[in-house]
């Protein structure tokens, strides 16, 4: 494994600013003690810092060389509503918050990145280290972008990652193409008449909607899309009735749908809307679906995906580096910023053996051992994508 030597000297300081990010954790577009941190930081290692991008993004411009050539690293700076069973000394001090999903983590790893950089000099170009907010549920990332991330910061590509719990700690998994899934959601209200229990005839019950729609959407995935494309509906939430003897009024289902590919999210929207149309008809009740597009899918450009892999090659060995994982359902919002500007986003490998707690689980915590890899992943690619001049003899 080739630790850059700058990142291997700084890995207890990275353990130390990422054990009080964990302890200190804040949620979407809150994270100002976070975003404090990060800037003090940036700025003690000379990077020039831009703050207040989407409220709490933060942005560290490093330049070195005379070249143009310019590429964007990504972090995510916030945690999530949860609270922490971990039981690690470093555990969250806010009841009901915890850093869950280890962007802990990838703040601490982006900006070891940047003062190993800072120190090596070793790139002709810019470097932007761009700290996001909220790409838990709120798209952060998308806001970022709104607000002008690419017209205030040229760069011909952003690089994202994200700790990946389920592969060991020395491992990195990437593809070109879809990694992570198109995240929708949606909202079913059915109104129908409200009536005694007893007397089921005099009202319009919304219940057998609710079982009949619950289980004609599942048919969309296995009846309406190819074998081979995928898609996901989960029904997640199930509201109606309060008591024994009474036929409510209403009954609102709620729930995810994900794909890939946007062809077969305009099939799955289609054909819910008609599920739920014609099942309404048939009881002889209303019924409207909100359906509300929240993060597209995560797509990574061939090239960039190309120069990904020669870093992560060139730093684990090609036998530590996945090309062609399967991807994930889950979704991320670096996707706003691979709609704008070619990129690749990668799987770091965190995990420390089967038993090691999943992402979003509330006894997980971010494998320490692997800060000293992404971070030096970082330094790698940049490095790569900013050649530095060789220094010419005079003859
Ligand atoms: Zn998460
Ligand atoms: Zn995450």
């Amino acid at each position: 494994m080739n630790i850059i030597p700058e990142i291997a000297a700084l890995d207890a300081d990275m353990r130390g600013w990422r054990h009080h990010i964990h302890a200190h954790p804040e949620t979407a577009f809150e994270e100002q003690a976070t975003a404090a941190f990060v800037a003090d930081k940036l700025r003690s290692f000379g990077l020039d810092v831009h703050e207040g991008l989407a409220g709490t993004g933060v942005v560290g411009v490093l330049r070195n060389g005379t070249s143009t050539a310019a590429v964007g690293l990504r972090a995510d700076l916030d945690a999530l509503h949860i609270h922490e069973a971990s039981g690690v000394p470093h555990q969250s001090k806010v009841p009901g918050k915890m850093h869950a999903c280890g962007h802990d983590g990838h703040t601490t790893m982006l900006l070891g990145a940047a003062k190993a950089m800072t120190a090596r000099k070793r790139f002709d170009g810019t470097a932007y280290f761009i700290f996001q907010p909220a790409e838990e549920n709120e798209g952060g990332g998308r806001v970022m972008v709104e607000q002008g991330l690419f017209d205030r910061f040229a760069m011909s590509a952003v690089y994202g990652m994200h700790n990946w719990p389920q592969m060991p700690a020395g491992k990195i998994a990437l593809r070109a193409g879809p990694l992570m899934g198109a995240y929708d959601i949606f909202e079913i209200v059915a109104t129908g008449r409200g009536a005694h229990a007893a007397m089921p005839h005099l009202g319009r019950d919304p219940m057998p909607f609710a079982a009949h729609v619950i289980n004609a959407l599942q048919t969309i995935v296995a009846r309406n899309i190819h074998p081979l494309e995928a898609g996901v509906v989960s029904v997640t939430q199930v509201h109606g009735g309060d008591t024994w003897n009474v036929i409510p009024q209403e009954v609102v289902l709620r729930g995810t749908v994900r794909t890939f590919n946007p062809e077969i999210q305009d099939l799955i929207e289609r054909r819910m809307g008609e599920i739920v149309a014609g099942i309404a008809a048939t009881f002889e009740m209303t019924a409207t679906l909100r359906y509300e597009r929240r993060y597209p899918a995560t797509i990574n450009s061939p090239e960039e995906t190309g120069h990904a892999l020669a870093a992560a090659t060139a730093l684990l060995g090609a036998v530590n580096v996945d090309t062609d994982p399967m991807p994930s359902m889950g979704s991320e919002d670096f996707a706003f910023m691979l709609q704008k500007k070619p990129g690749c986003y990668i799987w770091l490998g965190s995990g420390r053996g089967p038993d090691t707690p999943n992402l979003h689980n509330p006894r997980y915590d971010f494998n320490d051992d692997a800060l000293a890899i992404g971070a030096s992943y970082w330094v790698t690619l940049a490095e790569q994508q900013l050649p530095a001049v060789v220094a010419r003899r005079a003859a």
